[in-house]
C-alpha cells in the first residue's frame, strides 16, 4: 500500500471506536427526597437506548429560578447536541447566558456537567474518577459535625465522634453564630428593635475562643478541629478570633469573614497561622484565584454544584495542588447525594484534596437514590460502578413532589442588637 492509499484508508475509518451520540431528552426531576429537602436533579437521556446521566442543580433558596433556567433555557439548547463534548458544552453553556456565573447559572452548569460525566463514565464502563486520572487515595476522609451549648457538651460530642472513627471534627456551639448571641431581652436595645436573641461580635470572639480552650483542655490534641464562623465577624475581630485560636491548633476556621471582605485575609496572615477555609459562597473563579495564588487561605470550600460541576472542580483541585492549597468541598444540611457523589470522584482522584464535608440522609433517600455514597469510620466510599455510580428512582421521586415554598425559601438571617442584618 502506497502512502496515498494509506492516508485514504485511515480517513475512511471511524474517528473513534464508539458511534456518535446525541442528546435525545432532558428531564428536570424535582423532589423533597421524602423529607424536608428542595432538590432539583437533571437527567440527560442519549440516543443510545438506556444510556443517561444525572446531575444536581440543588439550590434551596432560589429553587424555582433554577428549575426555570433548566427547563426554559438549558433544555432547548442542549437537545440534539453531542454529550461526549463535555468541555465544549461547559464552555458554550457558560457563555451562552452572556453574563457569566452566579448561583443560578452555576447550578444549571453543574447539573449538565455531572450528567455528562455520568454518561461518559457509564459508556466507558469506568467510574468517573478513573476518567479523571484514577484513585490517589484509598477513600475520602470527611469531617464530622458536632456541637453543644457549652464546652462540656461539645467536648463530649467530640469524644463520641472520635470513637466512631472520625479524625476531623467541626465543633459549633449551637446555631451559626452560637456563643455570640445575647438572649432575648438582654443588652441595650433600640426602641422598636429586635426583641429576640441578637448577635454580638465581641461576645463571640471572647466566649467562643474560651470554649475552644476548654474543649482542648478536655479532649487533648488528637482531634483535628474545625469551626465555621459563617461570615459573622468583621475586620480585626476576625483577625483577633483567629489569633486567639492559634495555640489550639485548629485544622481550619471557616468563613471568619464575609466574601465581601476577602482583603482582610492578608491581615489575618500577619498575626497568626490559624488555617483558613473559605469559599462556600464563591460563585466565580476570580473570588478564590487571588486568595490561592497569594497563599492567603488554606482550604477552598466551594460546593461542586455551586461552581459549575466536576469540570471546574477538577480544575480548582489542580490549581490547589499547584499552589499548595487544598480543597474542602462543601456539603451541608440541604445538600444532596448526587452532589456528594460528584465531589467524591474529584476528591479521590486529586492530589490537591484536603478534606470533604460529610453529609448523611435518611433511609428513604438511599432508596430513592441508589448508590448514594456511604461514610464508614470517617471515610467516604463510592461503589466503583461506572459513571457517578448513583441513580434516581423517578417513580419514587414523583411520590414526593416539590411544592411551592410559601415563604420563598429565604436563608434565615441573624440580627445585631441595633436591628441590623448580620451577614450569613
Ligand atoms: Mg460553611
Amino acid at each position: 500500500m502506497n502512502r496515498r492509499h494509506l492516508v485514504k484508508s485511515l480517513l475512511a475509518m471511524p474517528a473513534a471506536g464508539l458511534p456518535r451520540l446525541t442528546i435525545k431528552d432532558v428531564k428536570v426531576i424535582k423532589t423533597t427526597g421524602g423529607a424536608r429537602y428542595r432538590w432539583v436533579f437533571l437527567k440527560i437521556i442519549t440516543s443510545e437506548p438506556g444510556l443517561y446521566g444525572i446531575g444536581s442543580a440543588n439550590n434551596a433558596f432560589q429553587t424555582d429560578a433554577v428549575i426555570a433556567a433548566l427547563e426554559s433555557h438549558l433544555k432547548p439548547w442542549l437537545m440534539g447536541k453531542d454529550p461526549d463534548q463535555i468541555e465544549d458544552l461547559w464552555q458554550s453553556s457558560h457563555l451562552k447566558t452572556y453574563w457569566r456565573n452566579g448561583p443560578v447559572n452555576n447550578n444549571v452548569l453543574s447539573a449538565m456537567d455531572m450528567a455528562l460525566w455520568d454518561i461518559k463514565g457509564t459508556r466507558a464502563g469506568m467510574p468517573v474518577y478513573d476518567l479523571l486520572g484514577g484513585k490517589v487515595r484509598g477513600a475520602v476522609p470527611c469531617y464530622d459535625h458536632v456541637g453543644g451549648a457549652d464546652a462540656a457538651a461539645a467536648s463530649e460530642a467530640v469524644l463520641k465522634s472520635l470513637a466512631s472513627g472520625y479524625r476531623h471534627i467541626r465543633v459549633q456551639f449551637g446555631a451559626y453564630g452560637g456563643g455570640g448571641f445575647l438572649p432575648a431581652g438582654q443588652g441595650s436595645r433600640p426602641e422598636g428593635g429586635p426583641m429576640g436573641q441578637v448577635f454580638d461580635e465581641e461576645v463571640y470572639v471572647e466566649r467562643v475562643s474560651k470554649m475552644f480552650e476548654q474543649v482542648r483542655a478536655k479532649i487533648g490534641f488528637e482531634a483535628k478541629l474545625c469551626h465555621d464562623v459563617h461570615s459573622h465577624l468583621t475586620g480585626m475581630n476576625a483577625a483577633e478570633f483567629c489569633r486567639r485560636l492559634q495555640p489550639l491548633q485548629m485544622f481550619f476556621v471557616e468563613d471568619v469573614l464575609a466574601p465581601e471582605q476577602l482583603a482582610w485575609y492578608k491581615h489575618i496572615r500577619q498575626v497568626c497561622t490559624t488555617p483558613q477555609a473559605v469559599g462556600e459562597l464563591f460563585t466565580h473563579p476570580f473570588e478564590y484565584l487571588p486568595l490561592i495564588h497569594d497563599r492567603l487561605i488554606d482550604f477552598v470550600r466551594c460546593r461542586v454544584s455551586g461552581i459549575g460541576g466536576i469540570t471546574p472542580a477538577k480544575k480548582l483541585a489542580t490549581m490547589c495542588e499547584i499552589y499548595g492549597a487544598k480543597t474542602a468541598f462543601q456539603e451541608g444540611g440541604e445538600n444532596d447525594p448526587v452532589n456528594l457523589a460528584a465531589a467524591y470522584h474529584v476528591d479521590i482522584s486529586s492530589p490537591g484534596f484536603g478534606i470533604q464535608e460529610e453529609n448523611h440522609w435518611p433511609a428513604v433517600v438511599h432508596e430513592m437514590l441508589p448508590g448514594t455514597p456511604e461514610i464508614r469510620k470517617g471515610y467516604l466510599y463510592g461503589n466503583g460502578k461506572p459513571g457517578l455510580g448513583i441513580d434516581i428512582d423517578e417513580a419514587m421521586a414523583a411520590k414526593f413532589p416539590l411544592t411551592a415554598d410559601p415563604s420563598g425559601g429565604p436563608y434565615r438571617l441573624d440580627r445585631a442588637v441595633d436591628g441590623s442584618v448580620v451577614k450569613p
